[in-house]
């Protein structure tokens, strides 16, 4: 854990809610006109891990990790062993801190070496080959199936499994990739026959990514007590979901078209090293609740498996851009509400001997929280569309209009050491085709 107190002398970083020297998250960023290339988020500067090999800051271990990340995607930086991204993790700050020896070297390269975040465009951080998406949200998971059985709203596979499906990896975006509003055979109401037309229940969920760091072999599972090094970092997740699409597509096999039009993920990746400082017990699983089978029982994970991520949804609508209004903030929730921690959903990916690959990515799935106020999906704050939501500028919603922007935002907050970010994740909506 890197000590609360050390500061930067790049002086953007010392204080900064998000990009603080503690944080130190990788992305791939482009300068005007340029080629995507790796860098490093540090206050409101990229540091470019190109120029920075170049001038030879980084010796051993931290610049064989700073050469994996400085290409034009960081499968190869996550395909290292957790030691070698530490390795980069220290070189870099003992480079960026206070009173750092390389400091008048580094300050002499200028831009070139320290750019500004707000000139650059940033690109997915990795080539994803497989996306899976996860259901750990038990509040979520309670919401939904309350509306659709009120007497049975966790289906009772739901304790034992952590339940997901494979999602499509061609179409997960990086924020800011504008989301266009699918087609799709829907069966509106009082119709006994589907149409084909532009979804007219278009929703978000707010969710956790999980980039996933080295991969296994073919036939040979990660264990539990192992899994937790399989997972390089994170990032927020927007699984765009067609309400209506998937209402009549989604048995018996599950989500389809209602899902696979668009994926939003925040550009930056906060490395498994930066959330050191915000892991936690698994939450205790209520009274009468089964303890997980033994492949996904493991003692360290449930002391330390858990991340304490404040997670956030905000709406801009046209109208509120047209008047200058700041967006607004539709729910607060919490990591900590994932029924499974990432190293049981590592473990149970691979059980029947599924490949993962470095670059894979796993959303968690919506994480609402118990309370009205921290529902991460517009199905559960609207009841299924029942009771609209209306705005502080007196506009209502059901479900998502053209012209909507969704905002997630997450930051990690512990007492005695300086928050960090996971900056955000936006996408708005256009019309249909
Ligand atoms: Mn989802």
């Amino acid at each position: 854990m890197t000590h609360p107190s050390l500061t930067s002398w790049v002086g953007s970083a010392n204080g900064h809610p998000d990009f603080p020297l503690q944080n130190l998250p990788l992305g791939i960023f482009s300068r005007p006109g340029g080629q995507p290339c790796g860098g490093v988020a540090i206050g409101d500067r990229i540091l470019d891990l190109t120029t920075a090999l170049g001038a030879g800051l980084f010796r051993g271990d931290a610049a064989i990790a700073a050469e994996a990340a400085s290409g034009e995607c960081l499968n190869p930086f996550f395909a290292l062993p957790p030691p070698l991204r530490l390795a980069l993790r220290q070189a870099l700050q003992t480079l960026l801190r206070q009173g750092s020896e390389q400091q008048p070297a580094m300050t002499a390269l200028g831009d070139t070496l320290l750019v500004p975040r707000a000139d650059c465009d940033l690109h997915l951080p990795a080539r994803v080959g497989d996306y899976t998406d996860f259901y750990v949200g038990i509040h979520h998971a309670r919401n939904v199936g309350a509306l659709f059985r009120p007497d049975q709203p966790l289906l009772p596979n739901y304790k034992y499994v952590p339940v997901g499906y494979h999602g499509r990896a061609s179409t997960v975006c990086v924020s800011g990739t504008p989301v266009r509003r699918p087609h799709g055979q829907t069966l509106p109401p009082g119709h006994d026959r589907p149409i084909f037309g532009p979804c007219q229940r278009l929703d978000y969920e707010l969710e956790l990514g999980v980039w996933i760091g080295p991969g296994n072999v073919m036939g040979e599972p990660i264990a539990i007590a192992e899994a937790g090094q399989h997972m390089a970092g994170v990032c927020l997740l927007n699984d765009w979901s067609a309400r209506d699409v998937q209402a009549w597509e989604y048995q018996p096999l599950g989500p389809f078209l209602a899902k696979n039009f668009a994926t939003s993920v925040s550009p930056w990746v906060v490395t498994a090293e930066a959330l050191a400082p915000f892991r936690r017990a698994q939450p205790p699983r209520p009274d009468g609740d089964p303890q997980p089978l033994p492949y996904l029982l493991d003692a360290t994970d449930q002391a330390t498996g858990a991340l304490d991520i404040r997670l956030e949804v905000l709406l801009l609508t046209q109208a509120m851009r047209a008047h200058g209004l700041a967006p607004e903030r539709l729910a607060v929730s919490s990591t900590l509400n994932m029924y499974w921690t990432i190293a049981q959903l590592i473990a149970h990916h691979s059980a029947g001997g599924c490949r993962l690959q470095p670059g894979d990515l796993f959303g968690s799935g919506t994480l609402s929280g118990a309370q009205p106020d921290a529902v991460g999906s517009l199905l559960e704050s609207t009841l299924g569309g029942q009771r609209a939501l209306t705005l502080a500028n007196g506009e209502q919603r059901t479900f998502l209009l053209d012209g909507d922007e969704v905002i997630l935002r997450a930051r990690c907050y512990c007492e005695g050491y300086p928050s960090i970010g996971l900056g955000e994740c936006r996408g708005l909506v256009l019309p249909a085709r």
